[in-house]
This record gives structure tokens, C-alpha cells and sequence, in this order.
């Protein structure tokens, strides 16, 4: 008998029928004795329409109450699934995060797990009780509604798991496991049969949404066994193997060179030209970006002609309009020439472990893209990945050449 972790995406959930499958692919894997732990996201499509009707209210909702309205779409779906688990004759019970006690911080909208309070949870387990808990949700020290974060039920699951000691915490999705890029940008994409933990954790903090980037980093710090497979199959048939997340290479023999192209669209860049080549400089730029608490990502800053120079970064898109904004105003203390901003642009990136044995992998990047006319406008690299912006028209087109041009269509031998 193993304790599982399950967790449910909105397409897993999107109707009644789905909800009605998983609680039938869950019926089975109680039946073979497991213990269970079900964590579901709201059903597709509805956090968006919670966004959007909250827009409607205010153009920038208060964060405390956007999180009140956006944590009732997985309140609809636990209800339902433990419904559907007693229709087919199973003991079943629904905890939101509250409930639960998932506790984290106070900061609404992107709220980070501190603990989670497993007693209730284990009590039904051993009187085999199937439990069933909101994804996306918890609960500060002062008892407000917290959310995690968008694709944050994936990290629900996984810390869940990582409380409990699960066995393994197995992401249930509209795809049988991670590609080697976005099955839906390049239809030739493999089905990975495992990826290694710091290659996961790179495509997820480039932009792979198949795993949200906090689920990987409790997976890793937890040590948690992590699986992500389809829900779309026939519930009551066994599962393909999905894709494991390990957490040991593979011989450098059997290691591709790299293992998947993953991409963002939601960047932007923003330039500070003809700033004075001095010391500081960079810390009278980026400073008051970090005060108004922006992530940056990519920076670079060129080399200086006749004492000045130009500096330039990248932020997410949703924070574009704001970082322009203190730019104008950093630009007078300063005494820039000018601000230039791009919100067109986006990343696209190539990693792999292998990466840090072969050399050749950057240029092999730069020459694919020249051969289609795309421009790089900025470059970053670690050793399992290399990182270019590029316009945004030429995303699909860099991601096809490249995925192409490290072989990543055809079966590893
Ligand atoms: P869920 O609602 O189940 O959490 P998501 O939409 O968040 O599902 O994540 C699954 C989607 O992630 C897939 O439908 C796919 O389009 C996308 N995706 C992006 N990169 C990858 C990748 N490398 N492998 C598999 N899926 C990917
Ligand atoms: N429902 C939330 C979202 O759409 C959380 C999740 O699905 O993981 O972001
Ligand atoms: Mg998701």
C-alpha cells in the first residue's frame, strides 16, 4: 500500500464528465489499495473568468479580494469530485486550503506555503477515506484567503506530498508527461520518459507550464517523487508511464545533449541609452526597479563609448508599463538620453545537462537562428542552458529550427 499524491488540471476537471472520470481513475487506484490525496484545480477556463470578472469591478483589484474571488473556482471542484467519488459508493471528504491549513505569507495573489497541517488529513487516510483538497489556496497567520500563484495547484500538490511523505505525487494533465518542448507549438515533440530535477526546474522557470516552477522547487528540496501523466485516457485502463522527474543523471552516454527547447512569451525589455560609464550606475538603474518589487531577468550593459553607455533588461510583460514609468523617472537622476522599451519580444531557451560536456551548443543556437533571419537581441547562458530574446513573431519559427536542429524529433537511440 503507497500514499499518493494525485493532482487534477482544469481540463482534468472541466465538466462533469471529466469529474466524473477522475473519480473513476481515482476509484481505481483506491481499489488496488492505495491511500489517497486528491488536490484538483478550479475547472478550465474559470480563474480566468474570475480575473475577468473582477476587472469589471476594478482595473487593478485589490489583491486581498481578487484572491477571495479567484480561490472559489477550486471550492466548486472539490465539492464536486467528492460527490462523484460517494456516487460510485467511496468515503470521500473536500478540505479547502483553510481547512486543511495550508498556511503561507501574506502575499496575495503569488502567497508562499509555509506548513501544512496534516493531522485532519492522515485521520481520514487510515479510515480510508479518500481526501480531497483545493489546489491554488491557503491561509495566512490572520486567517485571509491566500493564492499561490497561477498554475499553483500543481505546487499545492507537491507540498502536500512533501508533508504527508507520500510515496509519489503523480500531475495528471491534457498531455501524457513532458515533451521536449510544447506539443502544441511543435506537433513532432517526444514524450520525455524522464528529465532530470535541474533540467525540470530550468524549463519551468523558462516557461514550460506544464510544471509550475514552485512544485519543482519543494519536489527538489523534498526530495518528492514527481510524475506527470495524462487524465484524458480510459480511467479504467492503467496509465502510460508519463514522465518522471529523477533526481540522477543518466550515463553521459545515454544523456541527450539536450532535452528540450522551452519558451516565454510574457517578456519585455526596457533600455536606459547614453547613461554615464561610472561605477553605481547599474545600482541607480535597477535599484528602484527592485524597491517597486519587479523581477528582473536578462541584463545587459554594453560597452562604453566616449563615457557613456547603454543598459539594458528584462522584466515580465505585466510589469512593462511600471518599470517604463520609474525609468522616466531614474533617467533625470541619472542624466540618461533616453529610455527605449519593447514589449514584443520573448525567450526562447535550450537546455539540457549534457550541455556542460559538449561544447559547440551556443553557436550551433546562434548559426540555426541566422540561417532564418532571426535576430538575437540578448543572450544568457548557465551551464545546462542557453537563453535568446528575440521578437516575438519569430517565437514558433525558434522553437521549431531549433528543436529541430538538436535532433529532439527523432527517438533517442
Ligand atoms: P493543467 O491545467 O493540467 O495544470 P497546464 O495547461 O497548466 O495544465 O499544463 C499543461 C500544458 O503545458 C500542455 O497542454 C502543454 O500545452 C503545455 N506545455 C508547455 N511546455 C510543455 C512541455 N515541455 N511538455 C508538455 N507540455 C507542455
Ligand atoms: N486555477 C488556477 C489557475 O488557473 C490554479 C491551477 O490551475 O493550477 O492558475
Ligand atoms: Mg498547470
Amino acid at each position: 500500500m503507497a500514499l499518493i499524491v494525485q493532482k487534477y488540471g482544469g481540463t482534468s476537471v472541466g465538466s462533469p464528465e471529466r469529474i466524473k472520470n477522475v473519480a473513476r481513475r481515482v476509484a481505481r487506484w483506491h481499489r488496488q489499495g492505495h491511500q489517497l490525496v486528491v488536490v484538483v484545480s478550479a475547472m478550465s477556463g474559470e480563474t480566468n473568468r474570475l480575473i475577468a470578472l473582477a476587472k469589471e469591478i476594478q482595473a487593478s483589484p485589490d489583491p486581498r479580494e481578487l484572491d477571495v474571488v479567484m480561490a472559489t473556482g477550486e471550492q466548486v471542484t472539490i465539492g464536486l469530485l467528492a460527490m462523484a467519488l460517494k456516487e460510485v459508493g467511496l468515503s470521500a471528504r473536500s478540505y479547502t486550503g483553510a481547512q486543511v491549513r495550508i498556511r503561507t505569507d501574506n502575499a496575495y495573489t503569488k502567497a508562499r506555503i509555509l506548513g501544512i497541517d496534516e493531522q485532519a488529513m492522515r485521520a481520514d487516510l487510515d479510515n480510508g477515506t479518500i481526501v480531497i483538497v483545493a489546489g491554488f489556496q491557503g491561509v495566512d497567520q490572520d486567517g485571509n484567503l491566500t493564492t499561490l500563484g497561477r498554475g499553483g495547484s500543481d505546487t499545492t500538490g507537491v507540498a502536500l506530498a512533501a508533508a504527508l511523505k507520500a510515496d509519489e505525487c503523480q500531475i495528471y494533465t491534457d498531455v501524457d508527461g513532458v515533451y521536449t518542448t510544447d506539443p502544441r507549438i511543435v506537433p513532432e515533440a517526444r514524450r520525455l520518459d524522464t528529465v532530470t530535477f535541474e533540467e525540470m526546474l530550468e524549463m519551468a522557470s523558462l516557461g514550460s507550464k506544464v510544471l509550475q516552477i514552485r512544485s519543482v522547487e519543494f519536489a527538489g528540496k523534498y526530495k518528492v517523487k514527481l510524475r506527470v501523466l495524462s487524465s484524458l485516457g480510459d480511467p479504467d485502463e492503467l496509465e502510460g508511464p508519463g514522465t518522471l522527474i529523477t533526481f540522477e543523471e543518466a550515463s553521459p552516454m545515454e544523456q541527450p545533449i539536450i532535452s528540450g527547447i522551452a519558451f516565454n512569451r510574457d517578456e519585455a525589455k526596457l533600455t536606459v541609452l547614453g547613461v554615464p560609464d561610472r561605477p553605481g550606475i547599474a545600482y541607480q538603474i535597477l535599484g528602484p526597479i527592485a524597491e517597486a518589487n519587479i523581477d528582473v531577468d536578462m541584463i545587459i550593459q554594453n560597452v562604453g563609448h566616449d563615457g557613456t553607455t547603454d543598459f539594458s533588461f528584462t522584466v515580465n510583460r505585466s510589469d512593462y508599463a511600471r518599470a517604463l514609468a520609474i525609468l522616466e523617472q531614474v533617467k533625470q537622476h541619472v542624466t540618461a538620453r533616453a529610455i527605449a522599451g519593447d514589449n514584443k519580444i520573448c525567450k526562447v531557451s535550450a537546455v539540457g545537462v549534457g550541455m556542460r560536456s559538449h561544447p559547440g551548443i551556443a553557436s550551433k543556437t546562434f548559426r540555426t537562428l541566422a540561417e532564418e533571419g532571426i535576430n538575437i537581441q540578448m543572450i544568457s547562458t548557465s551551464e545546462i542552458k542557453i537563453s535568446v530574446v528575440v521578437d516575438e513573431k519569430y517565437l514558433e519559427l525558434a522553437v521549431r529550427v531549433l528543436h529541430k536542429a538538436f535532433d529532439l524529433d527523432k527517438a533517442s537511440a
